[in-house]
């Protein structure tokens, strides 16, 4: 029997790995950060040296508590640690710190959205639950060179907070934007950087196939430390198409640990899937069962910014907003509390001050800003508002002289241009470049009068009469050019409609 890649179904779950936004390690009080010098940011307790107790940081338990409050999960009264015991020089004390039993974040969900038919338009949203999150401690890193290896503890200790999905993706998309999800959450709730560069998150990607229509999971392989979205992708689709060979050809999927080479795009075996009891888990003695206050979390809810997609469904349905203006906002958090600042001090154009922020601004922020790294090689790079040199109620005020035919659309883009440059208000930039249109109806009907009675414009004029709209443009640029460009098109479009019908 011959069969086709639709008969069969890929099943996903992801865990994902993530440094959190915190100032010191998760049971002990160094620091951490990017580009120190190797073993700069360690001690006593992260070297795992005799005599050391670990203490747990509230901060990294609040930020944990937060994501499960973003991801509406329900936040346990207590959670607790426990040893992963293994021998490995990138873990001084022999076993890892964290949650296996009782974790910090039980349940909640992610909602995606899949990409649209076009740019332009919204694509399905569907929801992917989360199994639970807990709370662990990274691992140093070991570089292999020339006849010896070194180490280096400085990740040591950072606090980790691992994600686990249920089961509920099934296509490389699905994955894609799950992630783009997951990490525009993190990051707009301050829990996380999520900077694939300084490999602040890691993915460990499970995938099976059955045939569609089969109830029973089939026999799934993980692979590790998966550091971006492409990675993911790729391991998704090479995957699914190895296993549909390997169960085409008659063999059967071995559940096992795998790797992924980016380079040569393609996935190689690293070990038999080690077991649970390989690892000798036990609770830590040292550590006492953290009980989590209720007042804490109705703290912490308060926290919780405006879900990506409800401000995205917000600023179509409420706003008038076209889809791909109110998607590019909503990705960036200050970005679309910037345009509802400026939205507040102009209320009657969010699409005009939107078209602005979402295609204007940003590129110029952009453009002015080092591109930095991130976990989505797709998606534009942050930008930074602290240093924009417009603020909300100028871009606001530029939209309202726009509004009010002070200034056509196309001197606004000039305008908007200066005033990145200068940071001075619209109006001043205006003034100083005599752009005010003029708008004054009793001087353009003479203007307008006096065409239409030049008879170089007459052919113009008959074609017009006998249907022609677009016969009415030849008169317009005479127009223009006897205002210096300044006449307010709109109402010179008026003008001609009146004294020609
Ligand atoms: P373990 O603890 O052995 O790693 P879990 O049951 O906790 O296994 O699952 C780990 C991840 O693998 C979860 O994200 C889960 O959704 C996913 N997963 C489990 N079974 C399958 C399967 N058959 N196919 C794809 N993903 C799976
Ligand atoms: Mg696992």
């Amino acid at each position: 029997m011959s069969t086709s890649p639709s008969d069969w179904e890929v099943v996903i779950g992801l865990e994902v790995h993530v440094q959190l936004h915190t100032r010191a390690k998760v049971f002990a009080s160094s620091p951490w950060g990017f580009g120190k010098e190797p073993n700069e940011q360690v001690d006593p307790v992260v070297l795992g040296l005799p005599g050391t107790l670990p203490v747990v940081n509230r901060e990294a338990v609040e930020k944990s508590i937060l994501f499960g409050l973003v991801v509406g999960a329900e936040i346990p009264e207590r959670c607790a640690w426990d040893r992963k015991n293994y021998f490995y020089p990138d873990n001084p004390k022999n076993y890892q710190l964290t949650q296996k039993d009782f974790p910090v974040v039980v349940g909640g969900q992610v909602e995606i959205e899949l990409p649209g038919a076009s740019r332009n338009v919204m694509g399905e949203h569907k929801f992917i639950r989360i199994h639970h999150a807990h709370l662990e401690e990274d691992v140093g890193k070991l570089s292999h060179a020339g006849s010896g290896s070194l180490v280096d503890y400085n990740r040591a200790g950072v606090p980790l907070l691992e994600i686990v999905t249920e089961p509920d993706l099934r296509s490389s998309a699905e994955a894609e934007a799950f992630l783009r999800s997951l990490v525009a959450m993190l990051t707009q709730a301050g829990v996380a950087d999520c900077d694939m560069e300084k490999g602040q998150l890691r993915c460990d990607c499970n995938v099976s196939v059955r045939r569609r229509g089969a109830e029973k999971l089939g026999t799934r392989t993980e692979t590790k430390n998966l550091n971006s979205i492409s990675s993911v992708r790729d391991t998704v689709i090479y995957e699914t198409a190895r296993q549909i060979r390997e169960l085409e050809a008659g063999r059967s999927i071995t559940q096992e640990t795998r790797g992924w080479n980016a380079e040569l795009a393609r996935g190689y075996v690293l070990r038999d899937k080690e077991d649970a009891h390989d690892y000798r888990y036990f609770p830590d003695p040292d550590i006492p069962t953290l009980k989590i206050s209720r007042q804490t979390v109705t703290r912490l809810a308060k926290q919780v910014p405006e879900n990506l997609y409800d401000r995205q469904r917000r600023y179509v349905e409420k706003l008038g907003l076209p889809y791909t203006a109110a998607s590019v906002l909503v990705n960036d958090r200050a970005l679309a509390e910037w345009f509802e600042l400026a939205v507040a001090a102009h209320p009657t154009n969010p699409s005009g001050i939107a078209n602005l922020v979402a295609n204007d601004l940003l590129r110029d922020l952009a453009a002015s800003a080092g591109a930095a790294g991130s976990f989505d090689e797709a998606a534009p790079a942050p930008v930074s508002l602290a240093s924009c040199p417009i603020k909300p109620a100028q871009l606001a005020g530029l939209v309202k002289l726009t509004d009010d035919g002070v200034i056509s659309k196309q001197q606004a883009k000039e305008v908007f241009a200066e005033m990145f440059k200068s940071g001075q208000d619209a109006a001043a930039i205006v003034d100083a470049k005599g752009l005010r249109q003029n708008s004054d109806t009793g001087e353009l009907e003479k203007i307008v009068q006096e065409v239409i009675a030049d008879p170089a414009v007459a052919k113009s004029i008959a074609e017009y009469r006998a249907g022609n709209e677009k016969a009415i443009n030849a008169l317009k640029g005479p127009i223009m050019k006897r205002t210096q460009g300044k006449a307010n098109p709109v109402l010179i479009d008026q003008l001609l409609r009146k004294f020609l019908a």
